[in-house]
């Protein structure tokens, strides 16, 4: 009997599609282009922690870890929630090490939703968190950020919120806006969540990539928040290592015991070596995390100059490394059709604003840039960004 391939695909992914991040690096790569669709940098990551790497494999470390993390490892993310936020953790009972945040996120969410629970999200939102609600049989409900400021409306939120709600979704720094949910906001969410017996997952991997004097307030901090928060963060962007695939989930024990369950039979572990370099990037002194945001702020104005000054609109983020921008002046049918032309006829890569919505047609005048790129590459896709025409 001939193989029925739609038989043997899950009612699980069936509706998924490819991710239109990695596509578009793929096109990007493919013609040559500047890619700024992918979030990652172009640079070096910060000379100790390569040399970590190398001395921990030299040094044999290169068997399976305790599944949850390696205990130095373990213990330099208690240091590190200590220094920064004054948080005590368990590292017994309240960490669990990941391959990556969107293992992290994947594995929290498995392990503490139900089909038919309902998760908030605010949109336009990072491209993962639908196949992760989908994956667990969760719906999601949308909460609207509005641009230029990208801010949220509370009534919107709070009619949201039903008896069926078990999760809010929260990305800050926000992946794509750029917004940086401030004290008051957080603070508002998480009584939200005690008020509907609710937990709070919040994305926190671009915690240190702030400007304009904006400080991240992880909810974990706040008053009611240190229970109901599941804390997702990772290496890859504070350190600037995307591949390494290092991340982290902080959370009570009892919700902890439920993710280490899914992520120690999904993974096993996350890689050895990587963790035991990871120690000694998350001692790195404040200065390197001063001169992180500092850095990528020039990059931030850079793009925004060059964006703005070949006829892309842009709403200026107050932190971590993306820009939308609107392209409704260009006449093109889509967001697509938009960054196809780009790729192709400009030589620049950049996201559709589409996969960020839950409603294509949400999107389809916004254009994601990615400036974790070094000055020479921002430069040199000014250049080709020239060529960019009205028709
Ligand atoms: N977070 C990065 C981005 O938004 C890359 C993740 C991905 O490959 N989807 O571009």
């Amino acid at each position: 009997m001939p193989l029925t391939a739609a038989r043997f695909q899950s009612n699980r992914v069936v509706d998924f599609k490819e991710s239109v991040i990695r596509e578009m690096t793929r096109i990007a790569l493919a013609h040559g282009a500047v890619n700024l669709s992918q979030g990652y940098p172009d640079f070096p990551a910060p000379v100790e922690i390569k040399d970590a790497a190398s001395q921990a494999i030299a040094d044999d470390v290169n068997q399976y870890s305790i599944t949850w993390g390696s205990k130095p490892f373990r213990n330099a993310i208690v240091d590190y929630y200590r220094h920064f936020y004054k948080v005590e953790i368990d590292p017994e009972r309240e960490l669990t090490v990941c391959c990556g945040a969107t293992e992290g996120m994947i594995s929290a969410m498995l392990a503490l939703l139900n089909e038919g629970d309902e998760v908030i999200v605010f949109e336009p939102f990072y491209e993962n968190y639908w196949p992760d609600s989908q994956l667990c049989g969760a719906v999601c409900k949308y909460v609207t950020m509005l641009p230029p400021t990208w801010q949220f409306d509370y009534e919107e939120l709070r009619r949201a919120f039903s008896s069926r709600t078990r999760a809010v979704i929260l990305n800050s720094p926000n992946n794509p806006t750029g917004r940086v949910f401030n004290r008051e906001e957080m603070q508002l969410i998480v009584d939200l969540c005690e008020e509907f017996d609710a937990i709070i997952i919040t994305d926190e991997i671009y915690e240190h990539i702030v400007f304009d004097g904006e400080k991240h307030v992880p909810p974990m901090t706040l008053p009611g928040g240190r229970q109901r928060s599941v804390l997702v963060n990772s290496l890859s962007k504070t350190y600037s290592v995307t591949g390494w695939r290092v991340g982290w989930v902080v959370a009570d024990p009892e919700l902890t015991a439920s993710i280490r369950k899914v992520h120690d039979f999904v993974t096993v572990g996350a890689p050895a070596p990587l963790q035991q370099a990871g120690v000694t990037a998350l001692h790195l002194p404040d200065s390197y995390y001063a001169e992180l945001g500092a850095t990528y702020q020039q990059k931030r104005d850079l793009l925004v100059r060059i964006l703005e000054s070949n006829g892309l609109r842009c709403s200026v983020p107050k932190g971590a490394y993306y820009i939308m921008a609107d392209i409704s002046g260009f006449g093109f049918k889509d967001d697509l059709a938009f960054c196809l032309h780009l790729i192709k006829e400009v030589g620049v890569g950049a996201v559709p604003g589409s996969s960020f919505f839950s409603r294509a047609e949400d999107g389809r005048n916004m254009v994601r840039f990615c400036f974790a790129k070094k000055i020479e590459t921002l430069e040199l896709a000014g250049e080709r960004l020239s060529k960019l025409f009205r028709n």
